[in-house]
């Protein structure tokens, strides 16, 4: 095929800098894209800020730097050393907008100024969009990719409308709390679930809206727009969104030994512990990198796994309680080891496709969303922010692959949510029969003459032929 043709015809190969926006949920897609071109022999460098880069050699010192066609380089954040750990998302775009275009030239500069092969092609996050000008200064063809649903970028592109009916004013913050109907087939969004609102004082919010806003505009002139999900699984939104290609779902199946994207170390050994577990028995439990639990919710949580009575996997980061970590009474961990598993960060990938799950307890966040539904496992939806809200709605009320969990009046789901909502989910034959519809819907669109994998095979033939 053509990347053969262009390798033996001696033809110098396309070499991308690809590059995400700082963040475990945007690094993830950005390495699993990274990972399938270089197989198919694109020569990647991969670049993340210093900050994350330490992470990830960190917590997989043997899988950084030694992968075929991949290089790895890092950039400053802006920030100060990448010792200052946690700070604020207002913070970070900030200090993005103003340093990061200039070190990404130089960047680039420095590359194609050495020996080794010049960078043609920029793959870049839709958040760091900016990016999209130094390339076209540089004369690098670009490519953009969105890490989230389409569903999403749909109301990106509504904006200008938002903000002449009043929805919203010029810095993106509602007039009032209301639901948004943005297309008939989209779920309503409430005006506080608008991504950009949900982080931190009014102040970030402007800052966060006016970033994403002045990214997506400039992105409107790149040469691909990318989107990790897939034509069945949102055709409309596609529709509104016609230059955007869907070519997902972006799975790591293929390329088990590929570049590493992990801020944490993974725990394999649930893997074994899963092999012992019966077919679709156990309760997975995982909220992202960002989510965290305060102690109520977390004892809560914890109770009503135990009260559950059924196996359960439960991912509890190193930093997911403010505070303390709260088990129920002395004895939870010891009385619970006999049927349940907690660990730092899973592979949530592979957990996922494992055939002891039964369900997954998720904060909704997208790769989290388009991995499970690719496993064919239903949800109970706990959201906390951005668009996490907008992936509930879709999967409990547009796909109808799961249901949500419910707070109380304080605020809290309490553990008679949690087992009502985990034996009503398990007893719901339908449910089961539609994830398993879309699990498999997902997995021919990713396979050879599927929509996303054409689309894939169009974006690597243009590669190619420049
Ligand atoms: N993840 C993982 N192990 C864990 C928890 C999460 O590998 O224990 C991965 C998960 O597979 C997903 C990403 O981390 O690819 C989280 O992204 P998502 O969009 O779901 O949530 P975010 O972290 O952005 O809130």
């Amino acid at each position: 095929d053509s990347e053969d043709r262009n390798l033996e015809m001696g033809s110098s190969r396309p070499h991308a800098l690809v590059m995400p926006f700082p963040a475990q949920g945007h690094v993830t897609p950005f390495v699993k894209i990274a990972n399938l071109l270089a197989q198919r022999s694109i020569k990647i460098t991969f670049l993340n800020t210093e900050a994350i880069q330490q992470r990830i050699t960190t917590a997989s010192p043997e899988n950084c730097n030694n992968q075929d066609h991949i290089d790895l380089v890092t950039m400053p954040d802006g920030l100060g050393p990448p010792e200052n750990a946690r700070t604020s998302f207002g913070e970070l775009v900030d200090s993005f907008a103003q340093t990061a275009p200039k070190y990404l030239e130089e960047l680039i500069l420095k590359i194609n100024g050495s020996e080794g092969e010049k960078i043609t092609w920029l793959i870049v996050d839709e958040n760091m969009g900016w990016a999209v000008k130094v390339a076209k200064k540089l004369g690098i063809r670009q490519a953009v990719l969105w890490p989230c649903s389409a569903a999403l970028r749909t109301l990106f592109v509504h904006i200008p409308q938002l903000i002449e009916t009043g929805v919203i004013d010029a810095h993106g913050t509602p007039k009032e709390q209301k639901l948004v109907q943005i297309s008939p087939t989209m779920p309503a969004i409430n005006t506080d679930h608008f991504g950009w609102n949900c982080i931190g004082d009014l102040k970030e919010q402007q800052t966060v809206f006016h970033y994403m806003y002045s990214n997506h505009q400039i992105v409107k002139d790149a040469d691909w727009l990318l989107c990790n999900s897939f034509d069945e699984l949102e055709p409309t939104e596609f529709l509104l969104n016609p230059y955007v290609l869907p070519v997902g779902p972006l799975l790591s199946d293929s390329h088990p030994n590929g570049l590493a994207g992990n801020l944490w170390k993974e725990d394999s050994t649930c893997l074994e512990w899963l092999d012992q577990q019966p077919a679709s028995s156990v309760i997975y439990v995982a909220f992202g990198s960002v989510a965290m639990f305060d102690e109520r919710q977390f004892h809560e949580l914890a109770l009503g796994l135990e009260l559950s009575n059924r196996p359960f996997l439960w991912v509890v980061r190193p930093d997911f309680v403010e505070g303390q970590v709260a088990y129920p009474d002395e004895g939870f961990q010891a009385r619970v080891a006999a049927r349940g598993r907690m660990v730092g960060w899973a592979p949530q990938q592979k957990v996922l496709a494992h055939p002891s799950i039964a369900c997954f307890i998720s904060h909704c966040g997208w790769n989290s969303t388009i991995e499970g539904l690719s496993s064919g496992v239903p949800f109970l939806c706990w959201p906390y922010f951005a668009d996490q809200f907008l992936n509930q709605s879709y999967i409990s009320d547009i796909w109808k692959i799961g249901l949500y969990l419910n707070a109380d009046n304080e605020g809290i789901i309490s553990r008679g949510e949690i087992i009502n909502k985990i034996e009503e989910l398990l007893t719901d034959k339908k449910v089961r029969d539609r994830v398993l519809r879309l699990k498999k819907m997902a997995k021919e669109s990713a396979s050879e003459g599927g929509s996303s994998m054409k689309n894939l095979n169009a974006f690597i033939d243009a590669m190619l032929q420049t």
